[in-house]
């Protein structure tokens, strides 16, 4: 968490926001939108803060959000889940995932993770006193390796924390991985945390959450956020469903990290859950139609592409444009064609950085005109 001079380092996505916004480059480095989410789900939140819901919500969050996110689970799940006692509202994912890790393991748990692993995991459990141990996806597939799980896995594993679909990746799990997760899980008593931020972001089939697999719901929190779906993520409105006592563990800390966030928006990220199937079809088709035109043309800039099957992010290798180290690449890039990208090597402990050299994540949840622009852009480097 701490630099070897002892300051705070920023994560590597406000460090490439800052660098693309000082350099003027196009930012496909960080995971946010630049156009706006459903019209009806803004429309509710400015509604809403007219009407004076500007203050302190309850700490599990507002009703109407949490019946949503319980009637969202079973209408797209068919997972019964009580609005009263099995839902909590948190600040993004991020909160719901901190509370989570704090509230459930410690010294001596270990937290199993894929790596590569979004940043906040190893930070998190890093605070929490627990040990993190990961479990390799390769390039160019990032499937995951049935035998890596099963040495992973043991009497000390506290969590499986999963990410599906994954960030960086965009990979998805299979039935078959799923499987894996849930029996090894029972078999040595563990919880698993999945983090399902970018659930409707999926370009080939519907998600299948691992809490519908059977036996799977009584030990596992399932974590997602709007600011992915509705095209909201400086909302900060995210959420966990889980088991009644795991929800009160995890509130327990919860309220001492933010106590409550967002009134506002909690009522309005309501109103996006409820909406109807077919607006959910057109946020993932859209965000599917920019994928290809990205990954086309860094195809033809001479960079390797594992075509993402979800998501917001495509892994694009660079070695072919021989390139050897990783983050002074996308150090430079901002400067060099104005385009900035994410080293893969951020969500890599860094005795592992081997693995993924050359694999430069770039987003594609950005305007046609804009990813059009940064491909024409990353062909100066040839
Ligand atoms: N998990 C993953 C895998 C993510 O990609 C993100 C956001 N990029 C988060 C959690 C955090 O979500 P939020 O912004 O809702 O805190
Ligand atoms: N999750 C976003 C990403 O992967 C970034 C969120 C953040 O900056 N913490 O780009």
């Amino acid at each position: 968490l701490l630099g070897d001079d002892g300051a705070v380092q920023a994560t590597v996505f406000a460090t490439m926001s800052a660098l693309a916004t000082s350099t003027g480059a196009l930012n496909l480095g960080q995971g946010f939108p630049d156009e706006p989410g459903p019209r009806e789900v803004l429309d509710a939140a400015a509604a809403a803060i007219l009407a004076g819901d500007n203050q302190y919500p309850p700490g599990r969050g507002t009703a109407p959000l949490r019946t949503a996110i319980a009637d969202h689970q079973a209408h797209w799940y068919g997972l019964d889940v009580d609005p009263d006692t099995e839902v909590l509202v948190t600040v993004g994912a991020t909160e719901a995932l901190a509370a989570t890790i704090l509230a459930l393991c410690g010294p001596g748990d270990e937290v199993v993770v894929l790596e590569p692993a979004y940043d906040a995991y190893g930070a998190l459990v890093a605070l929490a006193g627990a040990t993190l141990v990961p479990v390799p996806l390769r390039a160019p597939t990032f499937a995951l390796d049935h035998d890596a799980l099963r040495a992973a896995v043991t009497d000390r594993t506290r969590i499986l924390l999963v990410n599906d679909p994954h960030n960086p990746t965009g990979a998805r799990l299979t039935p078959r991985d799923r499987e894996l997760v849930v029996d090894l899980a029972t078999r040595h008593d563990a919880l698993i945390v999945t983090d399902e931020v970018y659930e409707h972001l999926v370009f080939d089939g519907p998600h299948v959450p691992i809490a519908t697999l059977p036996g799977a719901a009584e030990r596992t929190v399932t974590i997602s956020s709007g600011g992915k779906t509705f095209s909201t993520t400086g909302w900060k409105i995210g959420w966990l469903t889980a088991p009644a006592p795991l929800v009160t563990a995890i509130q327990s800390v919860k309220q001492f990290l933010s106590y409550v966030g967002g009134a506002p928006f909690q009522p309005a990220t309501a109103i996006g859950l409820a909406l109807p199937d077919a607006r959910f079809a057109e946020i993932a088709g859209t965000l599917a139609r920019k994928r290809d035109p990205l990954c086309d043309g860094l195809d033809r800039v001479g960079f390797v592409v594992s075509r993402p099957a979800a998501g917001y992010f495509a892994i694009a290798d660079a070695r072919p444009l021989g390139v050897t180290d990783t983050e002074a690449f996308c150090r430079e890039l901002p400067e060099r064609v104005g385009v900035a990208a994410i080293p893969v090597t951020a969500f890599v402990a860094p005795e592992r950085h081997a693995m993924v050299v050359g694999l430069v994540r770039f987003a594609f949840c950005k305007r046609d005109e804009v990813l059009h622009e940064a491909v024409e852009r990353l062909a100066l480097l040839t």
